[in-house]
């Protein structure tokens, strides 16, 4: 095999190169699937739904009123940026604004 290439292509890379490649694979990975498995929980739209199914305020337990989405990203532990996209919801009575899938934690 003839292959003259005027760039180096790692014909020999070392270990520690290919671990490198590696981990990036995998934090691009982890990333990816971060963000595939948070959108998912995202697909309930609850500001169509019924005061009583959507999501209440921590303070008053008020439902709570759907501000429209906004935009956050999230550093993995890798390094990687993940963006999610969710509905931001603000309490009628005391002004409160919540993610309300963040809640949780
Ligand atoms: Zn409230």
């Amino acid at each position: 095999m003839k292959a003259k290439k005027n760039k180096k292509e790692h014909p020999h890379a070392t270990w520690a190169e290919i671990e490198v490649a590696v981990d990036e694979q995998i934090n691009q990975l982890r990333a990816q699937l971060l963000q595939d498995m948070v959108q998912m929980g995202e697909s309930e739209q609850w500001k169509q739904k019924p005061e009583a199914e959507r999501p209440r305020c921590a303070t008053c337990g008020k439902p709570l009123v759907a501000r429209g989405e906004q935009t956050r990203y999230l550093q993995t532990t890798g390094g990687e940026a993940v963006k999610l996209t969710r509905t931001y919801g603000t309490c009628p009575a005391c002004g409160v604004g919540f993610f309300p899938a963040f809640m949780k934690s």
